[in-house]
């Protein structure tokens, strides 16, 4: 049982701590402000997929595909909305190939847009 001497001692000491959570919404965050091993939106890199498809059976979620293009090469579906970011895909690919990024604001009105494609198009590091 925590004395009342000691209690105060704690309830003064906590008045002139500098809050351990940010206002956030009202003060906005920004990604680059969150730490080193946060966990964001993913990101796929498709020049380095070989199409191991470990990812895929890895992901506890079943979140992400990769499909392979008319092209020969690879690209990821990833559904936001099923991914609970835990990097195990990360983790799982040897060659580099998935990401996480430091992006947390991923709320959309439309769940449709949680859908993302990622290699698709113009060859780019897409889904930022
Ligand atoms: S584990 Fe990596 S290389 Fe293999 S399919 Fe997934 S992203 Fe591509
Ligand atoms: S971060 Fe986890 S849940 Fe999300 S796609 Fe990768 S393995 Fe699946």
């Amino acid at each position: 049982m925590i004395r009342p001497g000691k209690m105060l001692a704690q309830i003064l000491g906590s008045i002139f701590k500098k809050p351990a959570t940010t206002r956030y919404p009202f003060i906005k965050s920004k990604a680059s402000d969150m730490p080193d091993k946060f966990r964001g939106k993913l990101v796929f890199h498709p020049q380095m997929c070989i199409g191991c498809k470990l990812c895929m059976r890895d992901c506890p979620s079943g979140a992400i595909t990769i499909n392979k293009r008319p092209d020969g090469r690879f690209e990821a579906v990833i559904d936001l909305g099923k991914c609970i970011f835990c990097g195990q895909c990360v983790d799982s690919c040897m060659k580099k190939a998935l990401e996480m990024s430091k992006e947390f604001e991923l709320a959309v009105l439309d769940n449709t847009k949680l859908k993302v494609t990622y290699g698709a198009g113009p060859q780019k590091d897409a889904g930022r």
